[in-house]
């Protein structure tokens, strides 16, 4: 069996719920994930926490980690840069522990190129016109962001073939026990071990 722990990759368009299912996943006893937290340079919503949510960034000092190569991946997404610290992921790994990335589809592609052996789970949302009606509701984005994020979503879902698994997220608890069953099902996999 392999020691290292896996690395899951969790990507789908903005506003299908990807953080809501990723919490409800975590909060089960039985699974043994560690979150990664990205950096960004977005500015915080009401409610978010630095290192909690997101490490909050200025544009400077993401693209210093940029130019080090200290990201696994990163991103521009609608005006702001989001990513992975590289650090974090590669020391979780290599202590045995799953690893969890909330990401979109651009950097889910770095990744799969970086780390092939990771597992790729694209979130759908049932139609397009559920998603706007959940990024709309969220109530933190101006019209002008709400289209801009839908018009990327379309570019998203066209991605999703790139992905080992599609979950569609019509019942956010059906949606957490399909990925439950994907990590169950990947640890017993002989692929990379
Ligand atoms: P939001 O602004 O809604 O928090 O995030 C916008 C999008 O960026 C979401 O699809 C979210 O999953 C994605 N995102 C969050 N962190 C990262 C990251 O570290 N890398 C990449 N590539 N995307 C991220």
């Amino acid at each position: 069996m392999s020691e290292k722990g896996l690395l899951f990759v969790l990507s789908g368009p903005s506003g299908v719920g990807k953080g809501t299912v990723r919490r409800a996943v975590f909060e089960d006893e039985n699974t043994n994930f560690s979150y990664s937290i990205s950096m960004t340079t977005r500015t915080k919503r009401p409610g978010e926490e630095e290192g909690v949510d997101y490490y909050f960034r200025t544009k400077e000092e993401f693209e210093l980690l940029i130019e080090k190569d200290e990201l696994l991946e990163y991103a521009q997404f609608v005006d702001n840069y989001y990513g992975t610290p590289l650090e974090y992921v590669e020391k979780t790994l290599s202590e045995g522990q799953d690893v969890f990335l909330e990401i979109e589809v651009q950097g889910a592609m770095q990744v799969r190129e970086k780390m092939p052996e990771a597992v790729f789970i694209f979130l759908t949302p049932p139609n397009l016109s559920e998603l706007k009606n959940r990024i709309v509701g969220r109530g933190t984005e101006t019209s002008d962001v709400v289209d801009k994020r839908m018009e990327t979503a379309h570019h998203e879902i066209e991605m999703m073939k790139h992905y080992d698994y599609a979950v569609v997220n019509d019942e956010v608890e059906l949606a957490v026990e399909k990925i439950k069953d994907i990590v169950r099902i990947e640890h017993m996999r002989t692929k990379w071990m």
